[in-house]
């Protein structure tokens, strides 16, 4: 019997989602600390049960701090810290934790991050060049989302864009070479209205960057795309769909007769793409709406329409993600919400049939709601909120060489985000340089009311996990801190 299909191996791996058999977890678990003489027999049993709701709580609850569980579990320290050890001798335990509703926090963010440091950095207040750096080079946009945090009309001048430019060139100048995806375009305000991106897009794919640019495509057009346009020099290309019709784009966007001009650019792209055989990736990003999620099917059909325009190069990935601004009007009503795990598995199959070739991509949450589990987004709020920030995880720098600590605040005129500039890029001024007096000189921001929505996803996941690091290292649990890493 191969592991795959035997029951006690399953019921490890799956002990972790819903509706996964605890008792069975536990007699497999209880099983491999006997034959392996990881734990006496007389022991077995507790701990068998022990670790397997580890696996649960950690497969769902990511960002608890140690001393909680431990509390929840009844054990005190000596019995906990052993428990721990046992469950680092269990890789299935860790597969199960991974296999979990949670389990896209683990591996797409938290454990990539470990795996380089980043956290230890951070934790440790030391400098340590931006593992990850958006570049927002857009002075305008043409769109006025309603869930957008951008200022109505406000729009870095024109005369910035020189030296703007050659500032973000810098960056890219600068950046270390170990990490090809390390450098992404977006916004801030939408990227495609710098004349000058194509040309930092090839700068940065001269020195082994494959970026991905962060767009409306209302501005990709055939005159974008002419030519020797750097834009064929990006790794992907990701844009945000609003809409599958004018008017749902009029709603969301503001902009009349924008849906038809997004889908013309897209198809013509596609075709584009496959005559030059461009290896650059297509993707969506679709956000589900309140009142919208039914949608969601139609985005499939939309995808299979911009397929049959280049069979041969279908569209390669697609984001879903909930408005995570954490805006009231963001969120979706509890009906909505409990209708959606049938719409996601609806869709699953949809794109299964439809659209085979589509890597769909479901994010944090999303995941875990079609996985059964109503997960709920982590959230900071400003008395959560770090005041160090963690420029050593990611930093934005925008179109003056402002480099800001959060993805939401990089947007001119925003009240209150010019206190999470860490510095400006320029002559004299590298972002390395900007990213060490901010950490040596322990700059501190005070969080106020409202700072929170500065942050995206990302930044909350490492606001987060910080917070638990450091609550685990205080409570003395240096070593296991974290959980998993
Ligand atoms: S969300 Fe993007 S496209 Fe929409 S208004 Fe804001 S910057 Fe423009």
């Amino acid at each position: 019997m191969t592991p795959a299909s035997d029951p006690r191996a399953e019921a490890v791996a799956r002990c972790a989602a819903p509706g996964g058999d605890r008792e069975e977890a536990a007699a497999a678990v209880r099983r491999l600390l006997v034959a392996d003489g990881h734990c006496p027999p007389e022991e077995a049993d507790a701990a068998a049960a022990d670790l397997v709701g580890l696996a649960r709580h950690y497969g769902n609850r990511p960002f608890t701090p140690l001393e909680e569980v431990r509390r929840e579990l009844g054990l005190d320290r000596g019995g906990f810290g052993r428990l721990l050890e046992l469950f680092a001798r269990l890789p299935e335990l860790r597969s199960a934790v991974l296999a979990g509703p949670a389990g896209k926090y683990w591996s797409n963010t938290l454990l990539p991050l470990e795996e380089r440091g980043v956290l230890d950095a951070a934790l440790a207040g030391k400098p340590a060049f931006p593992h990850i750096v958006g570049l927002y080079p857009g002075p305008t946009c043409m769109f006025r989302c309603h869930f957008c945090v951008r200022v109505t009309g406000a729009r870095y001048p024109h005369s910035a864009l020189g030296n703007g430019n050659a500032a973000l060139a810098s960056v890219i100048d600068e950046m270390p070479t170990d990490n090809p995806h390390a450098l992404y375009v977006s916004g801030g305000l939408e990227p495609l209205t710098n004349p000058g991106l194509g040309d930092l897009i090839s700068r940065a794919a001269g020195r082994g960057f494959s970026m991905t640019l962060y767009t409306n495509s209302f501005a990709l057009t055939e005159k974008a795309l002419a030519g020797e346009s750097g834009l064929w020099d990006l790794g992907a290309i990701r844009t945000s769909l609003y809409g599958l019709t004018d008017e749902e784009y009029e709603a969301t966007t503001g902009k009349r007769n924008a849906f038809r001009r997004v889908d013309a650019n897209l198809r013509r792209f596609q075709r584009m793409r496959a005559e030059r055989e461009a290896p650059v990736r297509l993707g969506l990003n679709h956000i589900v709406l309140p009142g919208r999620a039914e949608r969601l099917l139609d985005v499939v059909d939309f995808i299979a329409e911009l397929n049959a325009v280049a069979p041969e190069r279908p569209v390669d990935f697609l984001n879903l993600r909930e408005d995570y601004s954490g805006r009231p009007d963001g969120a979706l009503s509890v009906q909505e919400r409990a209708e959606l795990r049938r719409i996601l598995l609806e869709f699953e199959e949809k794109v299964r049939r439809v659209t085979p070739t589509l890597a769909v991509d479901y994010g944090y949450a999303l995941h875990a709601l079609k996985s059964g589990a109503d997960a709920q987004l982590v959230r900071i709020r400003p008395e959560t909120m770090r005041p160090a920030a963690h420029p050593q995880a990611a930093v934005q720098v925008d179109v003056l060489g402002d480099v800001y600590l959060y993805r939401e605040a990089g947007f001119p005129g925003l009240p209150g985000a010019d206190r999470y500039i860490a510095g400006r890029v320029g002559p004299g001024s590298s972002l390395s340089g900007v990213v060490e007096r901010f950490v040596n000189e322990r700059v501190h921001v005070a969080p106020r009311p409202g700072d929170e929505y500065f942050m995206d996803g990302f930044d909350q996941v490492v606001a987060a996990r910080l917070n638990q690091l450091e609550a685990d290292v205080d409570a003395g649990w240096r070593e296991g801190r974290g959980f998993l890493r």
